[in-house]
């Protein structure tokens, strides 16, 4: 072509400025004709797609044109998402990438990321390796098996590892072009999409496990070969898988699960926040979990550590901290049907089926509902709370909303007002007090980016659990001391890039102390601001 390189100049979602160019560059570049005469400031073109937002009828259009805005100029696209994250937020992540990716196949335009075919095993690392950068510090990774609160969407779940890595650079400033989206393509049993023309993926049934886990390790040693300084965040995996690879890879090479470790991360930080807001120790909460799926024992090993790290407190004891209530009743050294991973939080205590009586009997501080059942936290359930506390912690984990314990009207009215409250997903604004009150999310969003930031930081060779505690405790500490009266526990999602940097540097200055670090600085704080990307045109 004659030309090329203006086109490629154009055309590069990391290079283009479109109708940003100068005269001087449009001349400089060859670039005269190209692109209509006016040139225009990138917050003019901010204002074109805010207009061109409001034309579409549903988010999932919305959703649509920012991917297009995305695939275009990536400066334009996170300067919009960072210019009002609230409301950008849910329209590239969820909610509406649960929309998206169950029409993946049917929106799909330009690719974007990875895929790896289980049937290209051998083949693993010449096929990653044909992405178009040597230079990837961050990979979020899923195999589509359980996306969202939807189940199997198999290669469709790639919407997944694009919104979130989306999010890593909109609310904590990872560099966008560092940061790779794969899916691990093993099938999908969803009959669905195999009967789907539009379906993407393989059309076959998900692989059997040996097939699994060794795909899965030639793919982390491919990305140890081609980009020895990446972390590679697991996302959307089935528990059966996510816990295994987790416990196999969390100390061989820089990984992390989102499901579990950020997840827990964002309910401690709700719990420091509610002791701060109580003027109580970590050590003085007692908490109740309705579920003791991977959510309720992940949270639940999380406290127990900070409680252990906090005050020094024996194991065993903070043990005695937390109890579990699944749907066969309170988790007991008795019960006989415990899996191996419930059986550490079994309690020396009586059987008991009934969770009002199990919260009489416990008096636990706060309960925390990850058991999918819409409702669960009735009346009975929060007037008892309210009977045994001054101000009972409720959260309400289970989302989507349908399956949240209660709503968060319910929890201040039942408590009148007394509550401490954070919900899995967002809730309706709550009449409290004559004043309406937006009632605070316990969202991973707050803790998963900021740790990317800190690992790309510091370059971390693992990341331990410690990051999440760290993490945890900086979020809460960062509440403002005026949210404790309206029962909320955490920041504004307005503040969400301020609120990650802090977290970012908590976490760095964790690693280096520990050793994980292969960069060094003297500053944190200073070293991950000059790092964070900035959406403007150079
Ligand atoms: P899971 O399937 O592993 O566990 C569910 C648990 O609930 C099981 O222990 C089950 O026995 C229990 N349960 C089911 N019905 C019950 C009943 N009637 N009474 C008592 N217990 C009952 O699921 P999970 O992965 O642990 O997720 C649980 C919920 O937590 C989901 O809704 C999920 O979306 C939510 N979650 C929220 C966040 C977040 O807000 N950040 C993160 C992870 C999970």
């Amino acid at each position: 072509m004659h030309n090329r390189p203006a086109f490629e100049l154009l055309h590069d979602p990391f290079l283009t400025k479109g109708t940003a160019f100068t005269e001087a560059e449009r001349q400089e570049h060859h670039l005269e004709g190209l692109l209509p005469p006016t040139v225009e400031t990138l917050d003019e073109q901010v204002e074109r797609v805010l207009n061109q937002l409001d034309r579409w009828d549903n988010d999932l259009e919305r959703y649509m044109h920012l991917r297009a805005v995305q695939d275009r100029n990536r400066t334009l696209f996170y300067r919009v998402l960072t210019s009002d994250p609230e409301r950008f937020l849910p329209l590239v992540y969820t909610p509406t990438v649960g929309d998206a990716c169950e029409e993946f196949g049917h929106i799909l335009t330009r690719p974007h990321g990875v895929y790896l075919p289980v049937t290209s095993q051998g083949r693993v690392k010449e096929i990653l390796g044909n992405w178009g950068s040597r230079d990837v510090r961050f990979i979020v990774v899923t195999d589509g098996s359980r996306i969202l609160g939807l189940g199997d969407l198999g290669a469709s779940g790639m919407g997944i590892p694009i919104g979130k890595l989306a999010l890593y650079t909109t609310c904590a400033g990872v560099p966008p072009e560092l940061t790779l989206p794969i899916t691990l393509d093993v099938g999908t049993d969803n009959e669905e999409f195999i009967n789907d023309p539009m379906y993407a993926g393989l059309r076959q049934k998900r692989c059997d496990d040996d097939t699994y886990y060794a795909f899965v390790d030639e793919f982390v040693q491919a990305v140890q070969d081609l980009f020895p300084e990446c972390c590679i965040q697991f996302e959307d995996f089935s528990m059966n898988h996510a816990a295994p690879l987790l416990a196999k890879y969390r100390d061989q090479v820089c990984c992390f699960n989102d499901d579990i470790q950020g997840t827990a991360g964002v309910a401690l930080a709700g719990i420091h926040a509610a002791c701060q807001a109580k003027g109580e120790s970590i050590s003085e909460q007692r908490i109740l979990f309705l579920g003791a799926g991977s959510a309720g024992t992940g949270i639940a090993e999380l406290i127990v550590e900070s409680i252990c790290v906090e005050t020094g407190m024996p194991r065993e004891e903070a043990m005695t901290h937390v109890r579990l209530f699944d749907i066969n009743g309170l988790l007991v050294r008795s019960r006989t049907d415990l899996a191996p991973f419930q059986q550490p939080f079994a309690a020396e205590a009586e059987p008991c089926d009934d969770f009002v009586e199990a919260i009489r009997s416990f008096k636990p501080t706060g309960i925390i509902g990850v058991s999918t059942v819409h409702g669960a936290f009735n009346e009975q359930v929060i007037r008892a709370m309210g009977e045994v506390n001054a101000r009972p912690l409720i959260f309400p984990y289970s989302n989507p909303t349908s399956r949240a314990e209660c709503t968060a009207q319910e929890a201040y009215e039942w408590t009148g007002g007394r509550v401490l409250f954070g919900s899995g997903t967002p809730m309706p604004p709550v009449e409290h007090k004559g004043r309406t009150i937006k009632p605070s999310q316990g969202n991973n969003v707050y803790i998963f980016p900021a740790m990317g930031m800190a690992i790309f930081a510091t370059g971390a060779r693992h990341v331990p659990q410690e990051a999440f505690l760290t993490a945890a405790k900086s979020l809460a500490e960062q509440v403002p001391v005026s949210y404790f009266e309206d029962g909320m526990l955490y920041p504004s999602r307005a503040e969400i890039r301020a609120v990650s940097l802090k977290v970012a540097g908590a976490v760095a200055r964790t690693l280096d102390e520990m050793g994980l670090n292969r960069h060094k600085a003297a500053d944190w704080d200073a070293r991950i601001a000059e790092l964070a990307f900035v959406p403007e045109y150079r």
